[in-house]
């Protein structure tokens, strides 16, 4: 158990400017809550001006080494294996009053010693940036998990891990290995596995991948494969709890449950679990049956439709997502993160386990199967279904273990054979699963987060029933995305003031005009 509660930092805005210069912040909100901090760092040459979202502690966020400074919001999970790779035993700050043996300051004598390099050795949920001798390196972990955003001109960068921090006049050179974000010219998006190396003098960009979902595929025996996913999602699930009681969010499906119980069984002692369901559905009398299983302290939540309705909005001003299946995704999470209540909540989640075992894909045959996988796992880049904006709008943290950058080396090369067996999905999974969890539980087919809590109907209803015809609903979604998008995220208005309804109708009278088909 190495990580904190919270981490030092879960976000962060900055500017590092060349030759000097007076130098100011945007004063534009974070959607993510917290206690904001801001500090002046770097040097006379290259000053560095940075504003953190932490929750009281956000020493351990910024450290010094020999002319470096790293900022990092997030957390790593492979410290022990890093600090082995550092002889010189933990590392030590330069600058007195930095907390010497966080994961910063780890990032930072690994980068001394790896430069860019060390990006590939990391397996962590985190946004990062080096800033050191006329560069500033800018990294995301391997899966983007911590969304990162950079506007650069000729000596000057700002960078953050909202995009709508970065609302300002200052226009914005094109950069190499990040995508442009719509609306708000100039702002690019870091891709995922990546350090963008940045020359500030000139604003010039050089990217290079720190990881890549494997294509090959490994052949393994039942129990070899099934033990191996075993310890990788143990050792996942251990290395993100801290010494309180973590919070899983649970639907009583496979994918979550497994997290729960493996995290109860790590800690030897009872966890929180939570379940969201709306009026319309829920999977309630399943997690019951885990929660009772494991010994949870459990808590059911229910959400009205227009409850949830209302959170589409906070959804698209959290996750700075335009894709409508992911918004409808994450909105009842949204919805569930805004009701747990409690300060700063370590939450654990079962997301994303589909996307490398093919959960989705309700098709036996191997090849098609294969093929999904590996189209899912090359294009969930820039979705940003895993960021912890999310919950941080409630001011918690989650943290998702089937996207450990091991448990995906594990996952994702398996032959699909191991993935879909005896008519199972996820069979792998299941039978990894078998001793801990209730038979019932192992033996569910895939319920999706949208489909359990009836939120693919709310959102389909809020448009149908003021006007939008069905075969329009696809492009009606993605219109009432790109405008909200627009309005929180490019336009800084805040999601309290988005009227749902009066959205509704505009684009159902665009819809019955034909202007968006
Ligand atoms: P399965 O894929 O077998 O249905 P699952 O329900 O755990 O397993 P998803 O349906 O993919 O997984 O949902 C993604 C994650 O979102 C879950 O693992 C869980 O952490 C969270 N989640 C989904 N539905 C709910 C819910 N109704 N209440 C609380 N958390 C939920
Ligand atoms: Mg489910």
């Amino acid at each position: 158990m190495v990580a904190r509660t919270l981490p030092p930092a879960t976000g962060f805005l900055t500017l590092v400017e060349e030759g000097g210069g007076p130098g100011r912040l945007p004063a534009n909100p974070f959607a993510a809550r917290g206690t904001v901090t801001d500090l002046r760092d770097g040097t006379a040459a290259q000053p560095l001006l940075v504003r953190l979202l932490h929750s009281g502690a956000p020493d351990g966020a910024l450290a010094h080494r020999d002319g470096l400074t790293v900022l990092l919001a997030g957390e790593l999970y492979n410290r022990d294996e890093l600090l082995s790779l550092l002889p010189e035993g933990p590392p030590s700050d330069t600058k007195p009053d930095t907390d010497t043996d966080a994961d910063a300051a780890v990032v930072a004598a690994l980068f001394e010693r790896y430069d860019t390099h060390a990006f590939r050795l990391l397996n962590g949920r985190f946004a990062a940036l080096v800033v050191a001798d006329g560069r500033a390196v800018l990294a995301t972990d391997h899966a983007g998990s911590v969304p990162l955003y950079v506007k650069v001109t000729a000596g000057r960068l700002l960078a953050a891990t909202e995009a709508k921090a970065l609302r300002t006049p200052f226009l914005g050179r094109p950069v190499t290995g990040a995508r442009p974000v719509r609306g708000l010219p100039g702002v690019h998006q870091v891709a995922a596995g990546t350090v963008l190396d940045v020359t500030l003098g000139t604003g010039a960009c050089a990217a290079d991948h720190t990881w890549q979902p494997p294509r090959a595929r490994r052949i393994l025996p039942e129990d070899e494969a099934v033990d191996t996913v075993r310890i990788a999602l143990e050792r996942a699930v251990r290395t993100r709890l801290d010494t309180t009681t973590p919070l899983v969010v649970i639907s009583g499906g496979l994918d979550s449950s497994s997290v729960a119980a493996l995290a109860a069984r790590a800690l030897g002692h009872k966890i929180d679990t939570v379940s969201m369901g709306t009026p319309e559905a829920n999977e309630f009398p399943q997690a019951h049956t885990v929660a009772e299983h494991i010994g949870s302290v459990h808590q059911d939540i229910t959400i009205t439709t227009d409850e949830l309705l209302a959170t589409l909005p906070h959804t698209v001003w959290a996750a700075e997502s335009l894709d409508p299946d992911i918004i409808e995704y994450l909105l009842p999470l949204t919805a569930l993160y805004l009701r747990v209540g409690g300060t700063g909540r370590r939450i654990l989640t079962g997301y994303g386990a589909d996307i490398p075992l093919g959960g989705m894909h309700r098709e036996g045959r191997l090849a098609p199967l294969d093929d999904a996988i590996a189209h899912d796992m090359a294009t969930f880049d820039g979705l940003n279904e895993m960021t912890p904006t999310l919950s941080a709008i409630a001011g918690h943290w989650t943290t998702h273990p089937y996207w450990d950058r091991d448990v995906l080396d594990v996952l994702v090369p398996l032959e699909a054979g191991l993935k879909s067996r005896y008519g199972q999905d996820k069979w792998v999974l299941r039978a990894a699963m078998g001793d801990i969890l209730p038979r019932e539980t192992v033996l569910r087919p895939k319920l999706g987060v949208h489909e359990g809590a009836g939120v693919t109907s709310a959102f389909s209803r809020l448009l149908t029933d003021h006007g939008v015809p069905h075969e329009h609903l696809h492009d009606a979604k993605q219109t009432y995305v790109n405008e909200l998008f627009d309005q929180v995220v490019a336009g800084g208005a805040h999601p309290d003031t988005v009227d749902v309804t009066a959205h509704a109708e505009r684009i159902s009278k665009l819809a019955r005009s034909k202007a968006i088909r």
